[in-house]
């Protein structure tokens, strides 16, 4: 199996290469050449996620240097649970909250740590990862490298722009992960990576890699828990289930679209998002535009540029094609408040602000087909959003608790990069 570029100007490559490179040197973002078929029958002896994990993701592999090292990766990666929460007969939730950081994130990063520790200490080469943050994504990759041999991680957030709680996630870890407050946005932080990777000098004598998910390693994995969850409604209802997926950069829903392509039993797939439309405004204009970020109490999906929306527009080609597979709803923030209330009340069941714009979305639908949102975060990571609405207080599950127990400390800079290497 090889990967090409979504832009096709860069040579095809192996799953490794992909891994190790990040973004193609076109700079465009790698997928599968084609997407292999696995039949449902093939899935029918598997009995544990990691086992499901290594059958979908073995025909990605075939022939590539961690070939052999692919089930070993799974049963390491993914060592937690990934339960369905039924509210009835018909609709369920996919709870993605489980991992060490309470967000979906883990599940491509733990991944991507895994294959790229092997990969390193085959080439006996250090790698610095650079991770700019604005949530979830450099907590779950700090935790996902911590204490790795030979890896580096540099956490870079912008100061008081994130939760207590979030802050506490990028802060805590010490060892190999190091975490920088910088005087300014998010923006700025991002812009300081870039700059970062720009240094040749510093990039060679770092080793830099960066750990976000245009990186295929993040994306691969992100197709078997869509897997999972609608060969679990298959067997349960005999029906095939519309997906529902909280989207910002839109690598959740990339991966759970080729999941469908390599045989998962979905009838369809929707997105949700915030005020952040910009595909959207895609679908009904046929003009794609980016725009500027908009900030919403789903904060990880204020995207106004969705990374991934490249590999889409790649798997669909023209147009038609693209809007005739692609459908998403936009829901704004007092609606989200009302819908963590209204779930709460009548299901008594807690979700986060991106998990609730999943659910406006299943109630408009209005579907007859069973209905899937996934639940991206844990509640308890939006305490501060959550539990006015509800009255409540959100139990804080085991793996945060650990976390928010520990000593945190950071590194307190300006918005310029040299600072992240002094
Ligand atoms: C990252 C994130 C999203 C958005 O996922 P994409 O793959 O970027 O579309 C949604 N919810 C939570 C909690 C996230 O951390």
């Amino acid at each position: 199996m090889r990967f090409v570029s979504t832009r096709g100007k860069a040579p095809a490559v192996s799953a490794s290469e992909a891994i190790l490179q990040g973004l193609a040197p076109d700079g465009g973002l790698y997928v599968p050449e084609y997407f292999p078929y696995i039949p449902l029958q093939q899935l029918s002896r598997v009995t544990s996620y990691p086992e499901l994990a290594f059958e979908v993701l073995s025909p990605f592999f075939v022939g590539d240097e961690l070939a052999d090292d692919l089930a070993e990766i799974c049963v390491e990666a993914f060592d937690f649970p990934v339960p369905l929460h039924w509210y009835d007969q018909k609709d369920s939730v996919l709870e993605l909250f489980w991992g060490p950081t309470a967000a979906f994130k883990d599940f491509g990063a733990r991944f991507l740590a895994a294959c790229m520790q092997r990969l390193l200490n085959r080439r006996d080469r250090k790698l610095t990862i650079l991770v700019a943050t604005s949530g979830d994504t450099g907590g779950a990759v700090a935790a996902a490298f911590h204490k790795r041999p030979g890896i580096d991680v540099k956490v870079i957030f912008p100061e008081g722009k994130v939760s207590a709680r979030q802050e506490q996630q990028l802060t805590c870890w010490s060892d190999n992960v190091t975490a920088y407050a910088v005087e300014g946005v998010f923006d700025d932080c991002q812009r300081m990576v870039k700059q970062a990777f720009m240094d040749t000098s510093l990039v060679q004598e770092h080793g830099l890699s960066s750990a976000n998910s245009i990186n295929l390693g993040r994306l691969l994995p992100q197709m078997v828990y869509a897997f999972h969850a609608a060969l679990e409604v298959h067997t349960r209802t005999g029906k095939e289930p519309v997906m529902v997926i909280p989207s910002g950069n839109v690598g959740n829903s990339c991966g759970s679209y080729w999941a469908k392509l390599v045989g998962a039993p979905i009838a369809k797939i929707v997105l949700a998002l915030n005020a952040n439309r910009p595909i959207l405004d895609y679908l009904s204009s046929g003009i794609y535009e980016k725009r500027p970020s908009i900030a919403t109490l789903a904060n990880a999906m204020d995207v106004g540029d969705p990374s991934n929306m490249e590999r889409l527009t790649h798997l669909f080609g023209d147009f038609d094609t693209f809007s005739a597979n692609v459908s998403a709803q936009s829901v704004d923030d007092a609606t989200i408040r009302g819908e963590i209330r209204r779930i709460w009340e009548e299901k008594h069941y807690i979700v986060c602000p991106h998990t609730a714009t999943g659910e406006v979305v299943r109630c408009n639908l209005a579907e007859k087909r069973p209905t899937v949102v996934y639940a991206t975060a844990h509640p308890a990571k939006f305490d501060t959003i959550v539990e006015p609405e509800i009255s409540a207080e959100v139990p804080v599950p085991p793996q945060l608790a650990r976390l928010l127990d520990k000593a945190s400390s950071c590194k307190r800079i300006g918005a310029d990069y040299h600072q992240l290497f002094s």
